[in-house]
């Protein structure tokens, strides 16, 4: 994977990830003060920074880049409100296989997101801050780790910061899901009726942030909202990181201002050939056309172009891929990865899987269409979490984009491309498990 760096103030990879690799904190402390310039955040309480930082977050616009899309600033409110002393939980779990942007991050620029970390903290008033890297993401820890040992050895420790690894699953970097598993219980997601309630590690309640809003936090303390809406469009604004894979020459994490076109941005990543199909969002995510290589990368008209933001992620499907068969592949991944609590998830998704196999393999089953689109109207917001709507939304937007695909493959002809090997990325099985003691 390859980082780019946006040629602008919105400088969030300062660092390619091969520089990365070689030192497991390439952008030290004192490069990264270089490039970003000072940023001194209180160890105490203070009023009047606290408001400060707060207007400045809440007039940046900064919605949150972990895929809900959420307004930074009223997570803060909520936690503040929440009575005993908050902690701060930097959700850098990636759990999304095509993802690799808090890889590289991490990787390039971890102090960027510690900075942010601690001015979410002091705002919410928090002694200590936890980052949560999964446990099969080892040099992504290393380099967290060289940090805080790097700002401890510097003095520049304003709180106490650890690391945690949770297990490397999809659902584990499900926020509800994250704290169960920091509360020494099962990294499951649990059913929340009310989301503006703050979840809570024992009972002391806590603010979970994508890290890549953190970095962006970062940012707009140092630099203030008229600077971070320079880019970007009035209700999206700002940049944000995409992992382009695909049928691109130069798969890797590009850093895009909000409201660039969707073939801007598989262009700069070198995109070749004719496309079939365009995967945005994730294997949570939708199909759409190629004929939305003119949509702009933001969330209004993603959605009303069908898809979503979700966690940062384009794959260009090439023409000689099959989409009905691809889909299939997320579809059987993604129902492995169910937490396995709630009926409609487990059983549903299971039965979406093999049916979606059979239209894969192009053999013909009657009715196989009908099947799908009921049994994904039957699992439809029946879960205790997002996953299996994701699935869904992946599912029948595969039929309507590659619908005469579908139907041909229903009907025993499939596409040539069916047999094509898979342009997408899984991880090898991973065990769910328990906090380590
Ligand atoms: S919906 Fe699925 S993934 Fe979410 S909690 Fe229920 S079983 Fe687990």
């Amino acid at each position: 994977m390859s980082a780019t760096t946006l040629d602008v103030n919105h400088r969030l990879l300062t660092v390619s990830p091969s520089d990365a690799s070689r030192d497991a904190s390439a952008s030290g402390l004192d490069d990264h003060v270089a490039t970003h310039g000072a940023l001194a955040v209180p160890a105490r309480d203070d009023p009047g920074w606290t408001a400060a930082i707060q207007r400045a977050v809440s007039e940046s616009g900064l919605l949150g880049r972990g895929g809900a899309g959420f307004p930074s600033a009223i997570k803060w409110d909520a936690v503040r409100r929440g009575g005993r002393r908050p902690m701060v939980v930097v959700n850098a779990m990636e759990g999304e296989p095509a993802s690799a942007k808090d890889k590289v991050l991490l990787g390039c620029s971890p102090h960027l997101v510690l900075d942010g970390a601690e001015v979410a903290a002091a705002v919410v008033g928090a002694s200590d801050i936890v980052v949560c890297v999964a446990d099969d993401a080892g040099s992504t820890a290393a380099s967290v780790q060289a940090a805080i040992a790097e700002r401890e050895r510097a003095g520049a420790a304003g709180r106490q910061i650890s690391v945690e690894r949770p297990p490397g699953r999809y659902v584990s970097g499900e926020e509800s899901a994250l704290v169960e598993w920091l509360n020494d219980r099962q990294a499951l997601p649990t059913l929340r009726i009310d989301k503006s309630v703050p979840l809570s590690i024992g009972r002391r309640p806590v603010l979970v942030h994508n890290a890549e809003t953190l970095s962006q936090v970062a940012l707009i303390a140092r630099h203030g909202p008229e600077w971070f809406r320079r880019l970007g469009t009035p209700e999206a604004p700002g940049s944000t990181l995409v992992t382009v894979t695909g049928a691109v020459r130069s798969p890797g994490v590009l850093e895009v201002e909000l409201g660039t076109p969707v073939g801007e941005i598989v262009s700069r990543a070198g995109f070749v050939g004719e496309l079939s199909g365009l995967l945005l969002g994730g294997y949570g995510g939708a199909w759409l056309d190629p004929s939305h290589l003119s949509t702009l990368y933001a969330p209004g008209p993603l959605r009303a172009a069908g898809a979503t933001l979700g966690v940062g992620i384009v794959v260009a499907l090439p023409a000689t891929s099959c989409g009905i068969a691809e889909t299939a592949r997320i579809v059987r991944y993604m129902a492995g990865e169910s937490a396995g609590q709630c009926g409609p998830c487990v059983f549903g998704l299971a039965a979406i899987a093999e049916d979606f196999e059979l239209l894969g393999s192009g053999r013909g089953v009657a009715g196989v269409l009908e099947r799908i689109e009921g049994r994904a109207a039957a699992v439809d917001g029946r879960g205790a979490c997002r996953h299996p709507d994701g699935v869904v939304r992946l599912a029948t937007t595969a039929l309507a984009v590659f619908a005469e695909d579908a139907r041909a493959h229903a009907q025993g002809r499939p596409c040539p491309g069916h047999r094509a090997p898979s342009v997408l990325t899984f991880p090898a099985a991973t065990v769910r498990g328990r906090r380590a003691s």
